[in-house]
């Protein structure tokens, strides 16, 4: 185990973090220290370069005003593109897919530079997508349905070098038509699910922590409260 503080970045809470997503940080930092581990959550917010330092980075949606604001901050400081080159961890939540991708166009139908790193595109749909969401992961490590609370109107398109998270089952995803829900690159993972969604999902958090640790595997947590939430959210 070790003796050093395991740091979590909270990017851009201060703009970006619609439905509960700064949640994410805080339940990667309780199951840390729940397993005895030390951990602190670093919040980044628009005065603050973005450290590349750290040991896995959460980010959450946005409305597309805030949305810009939060892609010309990560562009200016190019932090986060760095620590995922080294392989940390990234949550991206729903807008901040959208800022990671290639580009995206806001609901006014202007195209905005995201920051690459993740091979996807976006562009407003007919009908905004709402509601309960819940997919089957085909993602190494994952193997529980996942669930969430989707709210967006961009439907994202995955290039090559990008894969889905998960097959919808219930709800829209990513919104494009080929069934698919979230993405995956490297270290990074995003989805469109809120909820926040680590503390709907413990298995994809474990699966970030095991990725910032450097393990194969991780004791494992009794948590009633949270095997209550899977069942009701699952039902939908
Ligand atoms: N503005 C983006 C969209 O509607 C993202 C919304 C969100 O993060 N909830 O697609």
């Amino acid at each position: 185990m070790p003796d050093s503080t395991l740091r979590i970045g909270l990017v851009l809470p201060d703009v970006m973090g619609t439905y509960g997503d700064g949640g994410n940080a805080l339940i990667l930092r309780q199951r840390l220290r729940m397993r005895g581990y030390k951990a602190e959550i670093v919040e980044i917010t628009l005065n603050d370069p973005v450290p590349e330092t750290l040991d896995a980075y959460t980010l959450g949606g946005a409305e597309d005003s805030a949305q810009r604001l939060a892609t010309r901050h990560l562009s200016r400081y190019p932090g986060l593109q760095r620590a995922a080159e080294r392989g940390a961890p990234v949550l991206a939540i729903c807008a901040a897919i959208q800022v990671l991708g290639n580009w995206y166009e806001t609901s006014n139908g202007e195209r905005v530079a995201g920051v690459s790193m993740l091979d996807v595109t976006t562009a407003p749909q007919a009908t905004r997508s709402i509601g309960e969401v819940v997919t089957a992961p085909q993602t190494g490590g994952l193997t529980q349905p996942l669930s969430g609370f989707e709210n967006h109107r961009g439907g994202t398109t995955l290039g090559a070098d990008a894969r889905g998270l998960a097959r919808v089952t219930h709800g829209v995803g990513n919104g494009v038509g080929d069934g698919l829900e979230g993405v995956v690159q490297g270290s990074v993972i995003g989805t469109y699910m809120h909820g926040p969604a680590l503390a709907r999902n413990p298995e994809l958090a474990d699966l970030l922590l095991k990725q910032a640790l450097g393990v194969d595997e991780l004791a494992s947590l009794d948590l009633p409260e949270v095997e209550q939430l899977r069942r009701e959210r699952l039902r939908v």
